[in-house]
């Protein structure tokens, strides 16, 4: 792990040195049970590599980052979970409070629109 990425939750998270519900891993990704669901199924999608946030992202990391969203939809799909919201919040003021980019799949209740 970089220096960066020590003391990140969600590379922790990864690396399974913190216990989660994992639901999904492959070579680059990792989809586990938020542990505060705000939605009968939420599950966060990430990539094992650290990147901090949407505005972190190398133009490199555009088809990593692309793989949360079908690995989401999957899920869903795979777990006919209905219809689903995804979010990906970039920075405080959005509610980003895990700097590790990650998609939230939310699924098993009518959701509003637009977000609060
Ligand atoms: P954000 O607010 O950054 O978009 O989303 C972070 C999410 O991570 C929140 O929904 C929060 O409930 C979840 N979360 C925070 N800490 C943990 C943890 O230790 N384990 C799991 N499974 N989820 C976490
Ligand atoms: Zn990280």
């Amino acid at each position: 792990m970089t220096t960066e990425s020590e003391s990140c939750l969600f590379c922790k998270i990864a690396a399974k040195k913190i216990p989660s519900t994992i639901v999904h891993e492959d070579d680059e990704l990792v989809g586990f049970r938020d542990i505060s669901p705000q939605a009968p199924s939420h599950v966060l999608f990430i990539p094992k590599k650290h990147i901090s946030a949407v505005t972190a992202m190398e133009s490199t990391d555009a088809e990593l980052v692309g793989k949360l969203i079908a690995a989401a939809g999957r899920f869903a799909r795979e777990g006919n979970l209905g219809d689903f919201r995804l979010v990906v919040n970039n920075g405080p003021g959005a509610g980003q409070s895990v700097f590790h980019i990650h998609v939230h799949m939310m699924a098993g209740r009518p959701f509003a629109w637009p977000p609060g």
